[in-house]
């Protein structure tokens, strides 16, 4: 892929080996970027689930924590994003595009309310299942 290349979907921009966010050329080349592709084919590569009673009780802290973390990562890691939020009686549901970003959503719940963290990452490792679960 050309240096340059752009996202149409989110405007990230290919240069170095890597994507980032920048400056989209208006006539530069285009193609859609691996977490939007990713997103579209609903391929989730991090699935991290919250329950327990007291996700019930602090659903809109655990949800900006959750929101907070993804701007972090987010803004080193172009690729790396949430893809989309469930919440339900059972907790909250989070997919993200990369196993990565589920883990430190993980961490940061563990750091900031301890619980039980539970992360299962599939053997090629480009997979991770991410539980957490306080009562
Ligand atoms: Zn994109």
């Amino acid at each position: 892929m050309p240096d340059g290349t752009c996202c149409p979907d989110c405007g990230a921009v290919f240069s170095e080996g890597r994507w980032h966010w920048g400056e989209c050329a208006a006539l530069g080349p285009a193609q859609t970027c691996p977490a939007c592709r990713r997103i579209r084919e609903g391929a989730a590569g991090g699935i991290l689930t919250l329950k327990g009673e007291f996700v019930r009780a602090k659903q809109q802290e655990l949800l900006s924590l959750i929101h907070h973390q993804e701007e972090l990562e987010k803004a080193e890691h172009a690729l790396n994003r949430i893809m989309d939020i469930a919440v339900d009686d059972d907790g909250i549901t989070v997919r993200t595009t990369d196993p990565r970003l589920a883990c430190r959503m993980g961490d940061a719940l563990e750091r900031a309310y301890e619980g039980a963290l539970e992360i299962h990452h599939d053997e090629d490792g480009f997979f991770a299942r991410v539980a957490w679960e306080r009562a």
